[in-house]
Parts: structure tokens; C-alpha cells; sequence
């Protein structure tokens, strides 16, 4: 599943290529993607529509265009590709937006579980899916002191509330794991017993580890071309999560079930107490 910094490279590359661009024709195979609008208003709203600017929020990607704001969520398998209009359609690529350049950005999910949300222009934000996203990792708002509020009485597992979007958004099950082996916090330790201490080296290594991803994602994202998939599966150089050892002490990284998720940590450097 891509997480912040994987949109992030989304974003970075696609901006590259869309911005300026007008959309001439959308084509919807899938109409199920569509979340909050009729197929038809969905295509007849965003035909003639230019793309303005790009921008993230959480996990959720978005093209402000002149009248509309797009919202684009890749849930597990979405991908985002720019392609010769002629080339034949695969049966994974359910949207399609002819641009006024020739080429054809195409939306491709072979889980399907990706969502669009189409918004007259500026209220995005107020309306859900967004009304209910925390703040970004780096937001002046985001301090222990808010972190320790959300976690009073809150006795489940720092994992479990890491994930949670409402109060600390765009962490994903991998990059948790990476923050609470920085953080030295045992993914079991209750959210209601951290300190002010532990809240924050979460937010450090928060901070630094997605800010990582994405420079990464940005390096790497140099040598792409435009026909190639723009997905952004840069969760290279872990440092806990599916690892047999840990990177700092050597002992072996143990693999357990939390919230029904895979979590990886170090008994040694991550203690409970
Ligand atoms: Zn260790």
C-alpha cells in the first residue's frame, strides 16, 4: 500500500507532466471508483477543465483544476500512468483522462479499491473524506502536547493508533513500524501510557523517517519516464520492518500480530516498560 511519501513521489512526478495540462475527454470503465459523483457529472464536469496545481493531503493526492478540486486516494494498487492514447486498454485501467497534449493519464487498480472524489473548487477540505484527517507530520500544530492529549485514555497499542489517520496523518503499517523501532517504543506499549518524552521522539522520527522516504522517492524518481507507472514503491533501506536482525543490537527482530497487522520490532532496543 503506498503511504506519505509514496503519494509524495506521486505527486512530485505527475506535477511534472499534468500542470498546465487541459483534460479533453475522461472515459470511466468502473464506475464504483467514482465516490461521490454520477459517471456522467463526473465527465461532464471535468471536460475542459485545466490542472492547476497538484497537492497531497495524508495519503490522499489532489488536482485543483479551474472550477474543481479532484481527490485521489490509491488505497492498496492504485497507479497513475501517462500513456499513448492508441495504446490498447488494460483491463485493470478503469479511468482515463485525455489530455489536450495527446498523451492520456490513466488510472489503473487491480484491487479496485481506489477512490476519486470530484469537489466544486475549495471546499475539499471541509467535506469528508479530508474533514476527518489529522495533521500532516510536519504541522507547527503537531507538538507532544497535542499528541499526549489525543492519547489520554486511550489503551490501545501505539501501533494500532499510529495507523489511526483522525489524529497524526499519512503513516502506513510499514513506516509505523520504522518510527517505533527510532522511537525505542514496544508497538504494544498502551497510547495512554507514553510520555511526554515518548510523543516526542515519535514526532522526530516521524518527521525524519517519512521526510527519508521522500527524498529517496525523489532521487530515484529522476530516472523515470513518462510512460512508465508512476507508483512510487520506494520502501527500500527498512530498518525493522521485515528484517531479521536489528540494524543496531543484532538480535533478531520478532514478528508479531497487532490490529490484525504485521509488526516487526526489536525486544532488545524497543522495551515495553
Ligand atoms: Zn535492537
Amino acid at each position: 500500500m503506498p503511504e506519505l511519501p509514496e503519494v509524495e513521489t506521486v505527486k512530485r512526478t505527475l506535477e511534472r507532466y499534468l500542470i498546465g495540462r487541459k483534460i479533453v475527454n475522461v472515459a470511466v470503465y468502473y464506475p464504483k471508483i467514482i465516490a461521490n459523483q454520477t459517471k456522467d457529472d463526473f465527465i461532464r464536469h471535468l471536460k475542459n477543465e485545466k490542472i492547476k496545481e497538484m497537492d497531497r493531503r495524508g495519503k490522499w493526492l489532489i488536482f485543483h483544476l479551474d472550477h474543481y478540486d479532484l481527490v485521489s486516494h490509491l488505497r492498496m494498487e492504485g497507479k497513475y500512468f501517462l500513456k499513448n492514447p492508441k495504446e490498447e486498454l488494460n483491463k485493470h485501467e478503469h479511468v482515463t483522462f485525455l489530455l489536450d497534449n495527446g498523451k492520456e493519464l490513466r488510472y489503473q487498480d487491480t484491487r479496485k479499491f481506489g477512490r476519486m472524489y470530484l469537489f466544486p473548487k475549495g471546499v475539499y477540505l471541509e467535506e469528508k473524506p479530508l474533514n476527518e484527517v489529522g495533521y500532516e507530520p510536519w504541522d507547527n500544530r503537531l507538538t507532544e502536547t497535542y499528541l499526549k492529549e489525543k492519547y489520554r485514555g486511550k489503551k490501545v497499542p501505539i501501533k494500532t493508533v499510529l495507523l489511526d489517520q483522525s489524529i497524526m496523518a499519512g503513516i502506513g503499517n510499514i513506516y509505523a513500524d520504522e518510527i517505533l523501532f527510532v522511537s525505542h517504543i514496544h508497538p504494544l506499549k498502551l497510547a495512554s501510557q507514553l510520555t511526554k518524552k515518548d510523543c516526542c521522539s515519535l514526532i522526530q522520527a516521524t518527521r525524519m523517517i517519512l521526510g527519508e522516504a521522500i527524498e529517496m522517492g525523489g532521487t530515484t524518481i529522476r530516472s523515470y519516464e513518462s510512460e512508465k507507472g508512476v507508483h512510487g514503491r520506494f520502501q527500500q533501506h527498512l530498518l525493522v520492518h521485515n528484517q531479521k536482525f536489528c540494524s543496531t543490537c543484532d538480535t533478531p527482530i520478532e514478528r508479531i500480530i497487532v490490529g490484525g497487522r504485521s509488526t516487526y520490532f526489536c525486544s532488545h532496543c524497543q522495551k515495553k516498560r
